[in-house]
């Protein structure tokens, strides 16, 4: 991978991760400020209801940041769009769709056939 290629998918991964974070940051605030303001027991079911959906995100939102992370560590390693299991590039068209790709598209689908089959993560 050429050098312009890998400084434009740092740059996209710093910005993508910064926005996860500065979202995340705001969630917290906002769950901590409508705290408050709730004694009825129904807009508390209510907020805990939205409280599990946002915690959710958040999970995901976090494997997502260990994700972004993994891949920005790979660029400074030099191993950035290559894939694990075969050792071969990721097409830049995969890796633009997916930035966090770490696998190329036939050994991709290999694994997803395996999880079908056998039904393991
Ligand atoms: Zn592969």
């Amino acid at each position: 991978m050429e050098q312009k290629d890998l400084d434009y998918f740092k740059e996209l991964l710093t910005q993508w991760r910064d926005e996860l974070l500065g979202r995340a940051g705001d969630t917290v605030e906002g769950l901590i400020a409508s705290e408050d303001h709730l004694s009825d027991p129904l807009d508390r079911a209510v907020l805990d209801t939205e409280r599990g959906y946002t915690f959710r995100m958040r999970a995901r939102e976090s494997v997502l940041i260990k994700k972004i992370n993994a891949s920005l560590q790979d660029i400074e390693d030099g191993d950035y769009g290559i894939c694990d299991d075969c050792g071969r590039g990721i097409s830049i068209e995969r890796l633009r769709a997916r930035p966090v790709a770490r696998r190329c598209i036939r050994c991709k689908t290999k694994q997803e056939d395996r999880e079908r089959l056998f039904g393991t993560g």
